[in-house]
């Protein structure tokens, strides 16, 4: 929450350390938690205030390989103005707040901001560099598979009646 009605025109610089309580805070499980270094560089004009933010951090998601929730690293930059009167945007950079507006709140508008920093595909195993965790959760996986469905090999020893079936699978 910023109370901007109390600042002085000009710039003026914030900083925010967000943790899992901040992401537990929304319903969803994209992020399922992290550590993000957010700075806020505000600047208030009479009508208007810009809102730089710059964020480094990582994000706990869901690796898309393997499953396994890791720590994903982002960095950023976004912007975001508040007009200080009444209006319609259909940019979500820009908000229309009322002119005697004295306060908003950041914390929806920085959650998309960071969850959408995300890629679409996610594998912090490898963004991190460490790709042992991903790639022996995939090889179990793949281990499993193969134990429950064990594939037709082609060198089964001839037996009448398999030569038959491939006879008949060939002839179609
Ligand atoms: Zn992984």
């Amino acid at each position: 929450m910023i109370q901007f009605a109390g600042l002085k025109d000009g710039l003026h610089s914030f900083s925010y350390e967000v943790g899992n309580s901040f992401f537990d805070s929304f319903e969803q499980n994209l992020v399922l938690g992290g550590e993000v270094l957010v700075n806020l560089d505000l600047d208030k004009q009479s009508d208007h205030l810009v809102l730089d933010f710059s964020f480094e951090g990582n994000l706990n998601v869901d690796c898309d390989r393997c499953a396994v929730s890791a720590p994903f690293p982002i960095k950023g930059s976004s912007r975001l103005i508040l007009q200080l009167e009444s209006g319609e945007s259909d940019d979500a950079d820009i908000e229309y707040l009322s002119s005697d507006a004295y306060e908003y709140n950041i914390a929806h508008y920085l959650y998309e901001t960071l969850a959408l920093s995300l890629p679409l595909r996610l594998v912090p195993c490898e963004a991190s560099g460490d790709k042992s965790i991903c790639d022996q959760a995939v090889i179990d996986k793949l281990e499993a598979m193969s134990v429950a469905e064990p594939e037709v090999e082609e060198e089964i020893p001839t037996d009448p009646r398999w030569d038959a079936l491939k006879k008949l699978s060939g002839d179609k």
